[in-house]
């Protein structure tokens, strides 16, 4: 196991070299992905002070607010990719249409899905925000030209998927779909440092996090797991504490440091719930399931959804494999609303 402090950069080289087949390829995706998020998290860190907090005017894909940082941060990740020769194609949260990449059209073979700035609205309050990404391979060369060209060419596989945690420190936590590993910034040297090896998820609980303000038009199945984790059985560490932040990633670090379950639900008013397939479930659905945890839309695993448009939501219900599988016998036990 790599030593605890160990650089980023030197990790992914000594990681690379024990796989024969190794292109050097993943590295060169995550020092850009890093490098990205070094930049926002310098300019978070002083948000406060300068005028790029505030709502941007313009509305996104989601029909969301967007924030001048959501703006800022999804260019930054273009940037970040503009070179190497990797990624023709961004797909993320504040786009509507895929970003091409000119420079990398002709031999790129991987595509980016990107939450650029997850937990926008947390800023404002200066609560702890979040970037997901998710890298797929592509089939084929040269540029994607629609959506069902894009759904019809990229892998079912996710390459490497993860996230950074913008808090009181900048962690970067990514998966290559076999182990979890979690780097923390330092500031001073501008260097990610391993901080936890190979993270695993504990069985179950002690923390859920889920919108309850919502609960009345939740189906009955995450209802009815609501009422088991407010139980008072202390052999069973219940009652569960609640956690939630309203930035996905921030709520789902503490998951799988700690132990419990995300929800969030199908609603009368949203059937397919809030959260994002391709840049948000799928990405942390794969971290889950490394790290020994689960991830389910109540009725199948999150990694056997097959996307049907680039923006498409879906439930979920994610983290302690013992939680998520109590979730699902829920889902069953009674008849749909
Ligand atoms: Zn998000």
């Amino acid at each position: 196991m790599a030593k605890i402090g160990t650089r980023l950069h030197r990790f992914l080289f000594e990681t690379e070299r024990q796989i024969p087949q190794a292109t050097g390829e993943l590295s060169t995706l995550l020092s850009q992905l890093a490098f990205a998020g070094k930049r926002i998290s310098r300019i978070l860190s002083s948000a406060g002070l300068t005028d790029d907090l505030g709502a941007s005017g313009a509305v996104n894909v989601q029909g969301e607010q967007q924030q001048k940082l959501d703006a800022l941060a999804n260019e930054i990740f273009l940037e970040a990719f503009a070179y190497g020769q990797l990624v023709p194609t961004v797909v993320t949260e504040e786009m509507d249409l895929p970003a091409h990449l000119p420079e990398n059209v002709a031999s790129g073979k991987y595509i980016v899905f990107l939450d650029p700035l997850d937990g926008s609205s947390n800023l404002d309050v200066n609560a702890n925000v979040g970037s997901i990404f998710s890298v797929r391979r592509l089939s084929g060369r040269g540029a994607v030209t629609t959506e069902a060209d894009l759904l019809s060419r990229i892998s079912l596989e996710q390459v490497v998927a993860g996230y950074f945690l913008y808090g009181p420190s900048t962690t970067l936590v990514y998966t290559e779909g076999r182990t979890v590993h979690g780097f923390t910034l330092d500031p001073v040297i501008g260097e990610f440092l391993l901080s936890h090896a190979e993270i695993r998820i504990p069985d179950h609980g002690p923390y859920y996090g889920a919108n309850e303000g919502t609960v009345l038009d939740w189906e009955r199945g995450p209802r009815l797991f609501l009422e088991w984790v407010r139980q008072n059985d202390p052999a069973t560490g219940r009652p569960y504490s609640t956690r939630y932040s309203g930035a996905l990633v921030s709520d789902f670090h503490r998951i799988i440091l700690k132990g419990g379950i995300y929800l969030y639900p199908s609603t009368g008013k949203s059937p397919k719930g809030k959260i994002r397939l391709m840049y948000e479930a799928a990405p942390l659905a794969l971290v889950a399931e490394a790290a020994g945890g689960a991830a389910s839309d109540g009725r199948r695993r999150i990694l056997e959804i097959r996307p049907t448009a680039n923006h498409e939501r879906t439930p979920i219900y994610l983290g302690s494999k013992g939680d998520v599988e109590r979730l699902e016998a829920c889902m069953t036990s009674v008849t749909p609303r």
